[in-house]
């Protein structure tokens, strides 16, 4: 390990901050980090990516830029999401590590420190993984844990602890900027990346003002997205409804021109009603997800930015 140890106080860290709607929680943050960091004495910049933000969030970052030259910002266009101002954020990042973290301070800033020192002994990716989900409700954390076994299979990590809190090396963190796909799922990513990697446990924080900006709705299409960018199995969900239906037919088939030999052939009605009822809608449900997996590829053909950047505040140290 010593070999790639890196010497203390000289390599900057790039904390990535993306915020929508935070307002309140901005100059909290700013201080918050800065004081942190500064008592370590670790060398840093802030990078806020204000992703569309309705509220104030954007003279708050001026302001918080103003009294911290370490402070920088970038403002999007309009809301691209959080994986979008992640990238940004990372793009935009001077830092030789770079760490991603909530605005609002559910994940405990300390840990930055934790996770520098690993970067500082030669890991280069280091994940927050959480000690514990903090408070939830009980279908939040039902939906998690569905949604977090489907992923693992996918991905071939456990990631029912896995969270958007990390630090990477400046060499995963180019890696994972050349992957060319619109659609990022940050989480799951920098694992797949690879590289040195290793885990620091953190307890996830209440939310200390503002509100989270997951509705259910949004949580489902977040789920959806996430399991169908990372997963052909629910294509393969189609494969398998075809084949158990083959063999299904194939059994009646031969019930059925059995007794129809046999002579005492039923009216059936209700079977045949049953039947079509059953195929019909397995049918659509099949052209459902292959359709979803169509617009996913459409999606990715057009080739659009993942943001657009429309101000940047940039510190000139
Ligand atoms: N966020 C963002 N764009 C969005 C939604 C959220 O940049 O469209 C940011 C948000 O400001 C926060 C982080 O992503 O810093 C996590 O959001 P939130 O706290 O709402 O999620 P939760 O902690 O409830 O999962
Ligand atoms: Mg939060």
């Amino acid at each position: 390990m010593s070999a790639n140890q890196k010497k203390r106080g000289e390599n900057m860290l790039s904390v990535i901050i993306p915020a929508y709607n935070e307002e309140k929680m901005i100059q909290t943050t700013a201080d918050t980090v800065d004081r942190i960091l500064s008592e370590a004495s670790v060398p840093y910049e802030i990078v806020f990516v204000n992703d569309g933000s309705k509220d104030g969030t954007w003279q708050q970052i001026e302001t918080a830029a103003k009294k911290n030259p370490h402070v920088n910002g970038l403002h999007f266009s309009r809301n691209f999401g959080k994986e979008g101002a992640v990238f940004a954020g990372i793009a935009q990042a001077e830092g030789d590590c770079i760490a991603v973290m909530d605005c609002d301070l559910q994940h405990p800033p300390e840990t930055l420190i934790k996770m520098y020192r690993l970067w500082e002994d030669g890991y280069q990716v280091i994940e927050g993984v959480k000690a514990s989900r903090g408070r939830e409700s009980f279908i939040h954390k039902m939906f998690a844990k569905t949604f977090y076994s489907i992923i693992s299979d996918a991905t071939g990590i456990d990631m029912s602890r896995a969270s958007d809190f990390k630090l990477m090396d400046r060499q995963a963190a180019e890696e994972f900027l050349k992957l060319p796909e619109r659609n990022v799922f940050f989480r799951a990513l920098s694992s797949w990346v690879g590289f040195k990697t290793t885990y620091v446990e953190f307890d996830v924080q209440e939310r200390e003002a503002g509100e989270s900006k997951w509705s259910f709705k949004s949580l489902v299409r977040y789920a959806v997205n996430n399991i169908t960018s990372f997963s052909a199995a629910p294509m393969q969900i189609v494969t398998f409804f075809g084949v158990v239906f083959f063999v299904f037919a194939v059994l009646l088939g031969i019930q059925s021109l059995y007794m129809y030999f046999s002579g005492h052939a039923v009216a059936g009605f209700t079977t045949v009603i049953l039947l079509l009822l059953l195929v019909g809608s397995i049918l659509m449900f099949s052209l459902g997800v292959i359709g979803y997996y169509i617009a996913k590829i459409y999606d990715e053909v057009k080739m659009r930015p993942r943001y657009i950047i429309s101000e940047v505040i940039k510190s000139k140290e």
